[in-house]
């Protein structure tokens, strides 16, 4: 097939995601997220319309370092990632999606990338048994270790299962935050060659995703900086992760978290050895 044709075909698929209006087949989706939040802050304007969502949450949010807890209230770790869930579980109840349409990967906050090549197979694995027609993921772009470890899980399960003989669904993205200069940039796309697709919320829609964004009441004072008016998508690029996201220091090189663009590849690297794909993605 022509590579228009495919990109057409993409950018086809990523309209009907987005705008149930013209969705004659409600495709089912799968939702990959690194952290209880990311999920609703990127997409929940969409969670109501997906008739079969089933979500993944790679980590239980909650990080060996006690400072986030202790800051929210909590004493420890435990106590901190089940006040996570319990709120991922509330934002998601008011679009009436279950506990039970919840899959937990179940790694620590902060230490996804060093897990890689489980956390790949534990996809592929998913997709497997659930069969969706598009996987919702995160992109990789700096923001957070753990973000690029689950676009990097994504990708991988894909080609894993292509070399399994098994068509892998549509990976589309949706936005979280990266390093623009000294800034952070939210709800954005770093540039590529696909395009994204903007969809703006309603005023009803705004209204409840504000709902949904005020269930994660331990993250308040970050969610804030994200908008409520739009969404973006885009099919998700094809990326070389041993290469760095963009030119310049990476957002989370600013924080003490144990991870630097640099070990990020070299673990990247090592996991793509290990799977048997190195030069696939
Ligand atoms: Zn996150």
């Amino acid at each position: 097939m022509h590579r228009l044709e495919i990109r057409n075909i993409m950018t086809e698929l990523v309209i009907r995601f987005c705008t149930h209006s013209v969705n004659p087949a409600n495709p089912s989706v799968l939702i990959i997220a690194a952290h209880p939040d990311d999920e609703v802050i990127g997409a929940g304007g969409r969670f109501k319309y997906i008739k079969k969502a089933s979500f993944v949450h790679v980590t239980d949010g909650a990080p060996k370092n006690l400072s986030d807890a202790y800051s929210c209230g909590f004493k420890t770790r435990k106590g901190y990632a089940q006040a996570r869930k319990k709120e991922l579980h509330s934002a998601l109840g008011l679009v009436n999606i279950r506990p039970e349409q919840c899959i937990e990967v179940g790694l620590v906050d902060q230490e996804a990338s060093f897990d890689l090549v489980s956390l790949s197979n534990t996809l592929a694995g998913i997709i497997k048994s659930l069969r969706p027609e598009i996987v919702l993921t995160l992109a990789y772009e700096g923001g957070h270790p753990d973000h690029d470890a689950s676009a990097f899980g994504a990708h991988a399960a894909c080609r894993l299962l292509e070399l399994e003989g098994i068509v892998p669904p549509l990976l589309v993205e949706y936005t979280s935050y990266f390093s623009s200069g000294a800034k952070m940039a939210v709800s954005e796309f770093l540039p590529h060659n696909t395009e994204s697709i903007s969809v703006v919320l309603s005023e009803e829609e705004r209204l409840l995703k504000r709902r949904m964004v005020e269930c994660f009441s331990t993250q308040q004072k970050i969610l804030g900086v994200f908008p409520l008016e739009f969404e973006k998508f885009r099919p998700a690029p094809l990326y070389d992760f041993t290469m760095p996201p963009h030119a310049g220091r990476l957002f989370y090189e600013n924080f003490e978290w144990g991870m630097t663009g640099e070990r990020w590849r070299s673990l990247s690297q090592e996991a793509l050895h290990s799977l048997g794909i190195e030069g696939m993605i």
